[in-house]
């Protein structure tokens, strides 16, 4: 047998983050004393009143299939919080689906979509896994490669210049992995002019929808008229509740995707975990004290990091106006690219950080550094990193 594996796949690579999770892991086990910020994932513990239901859940024998959309409970708090914080209407029976994970809503979306061939239009630097998830679901990805000069701005030229006859759907992420960005009222517009134009359909992941600083408002595509009927809204719970553990997401839309959502869902992991579903009804309706101080945290990091960053000659860095990353241009170092830059710190200076090339085309010439470990964590990450750019030449 020649092929023995598919075709299809040879296409589609590993996940950059999470082969370098693995590598921070088997460098710690080999002893060395290296500092992550690769990773994107909350450090903090899963609040309490979300443990205490899933305990519950536990306890009493919850422990069986629940119906493929989930919970009717977690379904209703879905739609109330997307009504609520974002000023989008979705029917908790019949427009929302719970599912194990955001990365597998995205999935499932972009499979309920795509037909053989399709193009889907992917901002970079964008999230490692949408490139992947259109390959793997039988698309075309074509990137629109945003630019750090106007602050990655995904404007209408841009969109334009990569729309053809095949372009089916558009991946957002706002706001974004890794850049930070979160878009602005008339780039909003903007995009949701051109979409509705050429007839696109949304795929709008906003799992970072409660990490936004300052005065920045996040603002969901499907709350724009000429979006609602075409956008599937993709959240979960991992970012927002440090919950990345759990695997617990969801994907709300018109009802005509959500049933097309529904049939890879249940034709594939059939639905999330009953008694993680009772922890995510404990997250949406509990009090968000947690989500604020979280928050907190990540902004004092944000702004100590950016501050560190600035003076190292050489290096330019747009403070974020939500997720938890920094992402630095380096590209004035004098490194051959990001992934040599990227080595070259886990040589010289024992930090693990992403190379920007892991978000595409437009990532290259900048590093993701994570913002959401611990405090000591961070600050001895950003002193070595700091440190040892300072004297490269
Ligand atoms: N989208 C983006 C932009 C992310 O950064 C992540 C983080 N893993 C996900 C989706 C997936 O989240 P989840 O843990 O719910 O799969
Ligand atoms: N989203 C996180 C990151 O970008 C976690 C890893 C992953 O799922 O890709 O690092």
């Amino acid at each position: 047998m020649e092929h023995r594996t598919a075709r299809k796949l040879a296409r589609v690579e590993r996940s950059a983050t999470m082969a370098l999770a693995d590598q921070a892991r088997s460098l710690r086990q080999s002893g060395r004393q290296v500092v992550n910020l690769a990773g994107g994932d909350p450090h903090f513990g899963t609040p309490a009143h979300v443990l205490e239901a899933a305990r519950d859940a536990l306890d009493e024998g919850f422990t069986h299939y629940t119906s493929s959309r989930g919970l009717p409970e977690l379904r209703k708090a879905v739609t109330d919080r997307l009504s609520r914080k974002l000023g989008v209407t979705r029917d908790p029976d019949r427009e929302v689906i719970i599912t194990p994970s955001a990365k597998h809503a995205v999935f499932a979306s972009l499979m309920a979509v795509l037909d053989p061939g399709d193009e889907v239009l992917i901002p970079t630097p964008s999230w490692v896994s949408y490139v992947q998830m259109v390959r793997l679901a039988g698309g075309q990805p074509v990137p629109v490669r945003l630019c750090a000069d106007d602050n990655f701005t995904l404007s209408r030229e841009r969109l334009q210049a990569k729309l053809t006859p095949r372009t089916k759907a558009i991946v957002l992420n706002y706001p974004t992995n890794p850049t930070g960005r979160v878009a602005s009222m008339p780039e909003l517009r903007d995009i949701a002019e051109v979409v509705a134009a050429h007839d696109l359909v949304v795929i709008s992941d906003e799992i970072y929808e409660d990490i936004v600083f300052g005065q920045t408002v996040h603002r969901s595509p499907a709350a724009f008229p000429e979006c609602a009927e075409r956008t599937l809204t993709v959240s979960g719970f991992s970012k927002s509740f440090a919950m990345t553990g759990w695997r617990l997401g969801y994907v709300s839309g018109p009802r005509e995707f959500v049933n097309a959502v529904l049939k890879v869902q249940e034709h594939s992991v059939g639905e999330a975990g009953s008694f993680i579903q009772r922890g995510g009804v404990a997250a949406l309706l509990g009090d968000d004290a947690p989500v604020r101080r979280m928050v907190e945290q990540y902004d004092r990091h944000r702004k100590w990091a950016h501050g560190m960053l600035n003076q190292v000659p050489g290096i330019e860095c747009a403070l974020p106006e939500g997720a938890f990353y920094l992402f630095p241009d380096i590209s004035a170092l004098g490194f051959s690219d990001s992934h040599t830059c990227a080595q070259w710190l886990i040589d010289k200076a024992g930090v693990v950080v992403t190379p920007g090339s892991a978000f595409g085309p437009g990532g290259e010439g900048h590093i993701r550094l994570s913002l959401a470990p611990p405090t000591a964590t961070v600050e001895a990450g950003f002193n070595r990193l700091c440190d040892a750019l300072s004297t490269f030449r």
